[in-house]
């Protein structure tokens, strides 16, 4: 049975004593490799309330405030359990704001208890950055929609219930204002969906959908309203996206990798960690700037993107330390220092690439405009 904790302090230790038994998860990383392990640690997070923390109690939540969702999934990272499902973040809270009663009922019971799960299909092979040039269409024919097109780089596609559709009920020239969000199971007729490895050895997916039949009542919000509804959704995520305990425990985890070696004698070694610790500070600071903005109800666009950056940054950074110093065992394909090296490159991609994130900050905090 669910509870409220007293305070956030509290709140991670019965979070660290809640994580002791998936020690061995090591789902952050490798979730397409073990995804029924992290199903079951999701459902354990269910059973406690913790899938669905910020929801009002009506809902079925705890109504708690952002910083607990914070704590909870920085502790989950650090213990490299999972990534935080896309379910119960960016589909329920959509769901509460935009869906009917009808989707709100069939749809956030099993959400929250880490039944069901989503992938998020945005991403095409012609549309990434600039996602209002999606392709994939969905025509009304009665009351279904009928769906052709295709989507790319899908996390776990290959294990999830649901596709939290991003496709074109517009023009093409409509762009943003031609886009709706349709929810297509993953057993439907018709969707054909195919693992692409990625340089780590984890699973993205690609995904075909030719004559896909769903309900009108599947789509979520009015018709081509999608573009807003999906900022707000990706607006409640910011503070859980990228933990800063995924990057403490990589700094860790090195460290005591090359202890191990007997090479931390090394002053040369010794002082690009020590920039390291504090390299990892500042990505907590970073980290810490997100959540307050949402804390306050102000935008935190340019503070999520420069979280991304420095975070993604420092991912490498670290990593680079343990092939630079570590010698042919951390290099060795397989090993886990050359896992997280490999982790970090496409790190940078997910999510927003580094390139469009130095856009926001440039345009935001800097006020320079693009090219046009
Ligand atoms: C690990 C991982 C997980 C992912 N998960 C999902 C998922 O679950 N669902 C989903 O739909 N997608 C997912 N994606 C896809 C991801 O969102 C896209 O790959 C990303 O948005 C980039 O799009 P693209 O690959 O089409 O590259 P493009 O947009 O074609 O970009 C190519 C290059 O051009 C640069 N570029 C593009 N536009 C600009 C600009 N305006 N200014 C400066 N530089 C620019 C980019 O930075 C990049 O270097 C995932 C990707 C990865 C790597």
């Amino acid at each position: 049975m669910s509870r409220k904790p007293s305070d956030v302090a509290d709140f991670r230790l019965e979070v660290r004593s809640f994580l002791e038994p998936f020690a061995e998860l090591d789902g952050f990383f490798g979730q397409g490799q073990r995804w029924p392990a992290v199903k079951a640690f999701f459902r354990a997070m269910g059973a406690r309330g913790w899938l669905s923390l910020g929801w009002p109690e009506a809902a079925g939540g705890l109504a708690l405030g952002p910083e607990y969702e914070f704590a909870l999934w920085d502790e989950v990272a650090y213990a490299r359990a999972a990534r935080n499902p896309l379910a119960a973040g960016v589909v329920a809270r959509t769901l509460l704001r935009h869906g009917t009663p009808e989707q709100r009922d069939r749809w956030l019971p099993p959400i929250r208890l880490g039944e069901v799960h989503f992938a998020l299909g945005y991403s095409e092979p012609e549309a990434g950055s600039d996602l209002a040039s999606v392709r994939c269409r969905a025509d009304r024919r009665g009351d279904v929609y009928v769906i052709e097109g295709e989507k790319c780089w899908q996390s776990y596609a290959q294990d999830m219930d649901v596709l939290w559709l991003l496709c074109r009920t517009g023009t093409l020239e409509s762009r943003s204002r031609g886009l709706s969000l349709l929810m297509v199971p993953l057993d439907a007729p018709g969707v054909r969906v195919t693992a692409l490895p990625t340089l780590d050895g984890d699973r993205l997916s690609a995904i075909e959908l030719r004559g896909v039949e769903v309900p009108e009542e599947h789509r979520v919000g009015p018709e081509n309203a999608a573009w807003g509804i999906m900022g707000e959704a990706l607006a409640d995520e910011r503070h859980i996206q990228f933990p800063p305990g995924r990057v403490r425990r990589d700094l860790d985890e090195v460290v005591a990798w090359l202890r191990r070696r007997g090479l931390t004698a090394d002053p040369g070694l010794r002082r690009r960690l020590a920039d390291l610790a504090v390299r990892v500070q500042e990505v907590e600071i970073h980290a810490a700037r997100v959540l307050e903005a949402i804390c306050r109800g102000t935008p935190a666009v340019s503070a999520a993107a420069a979280n991304k950056v420095v975070h993604t940054l420092v991912c490498q950074e670290i990593a680079a330390v343990a092939l630079e110093f570590g010698g042919p065992a951390a290099v060795s394909n397989g090993s886990r220092m050359d896992q997280l090296w490999r982790q970090a490159l496409w790190e940078t991609i997910g999510g927003g690439t580094s390139e469009v994130m130095r856009s926001v900050v440039a345009r935001e905090e800097l006020g320079l405009a693009g090219r046009r």
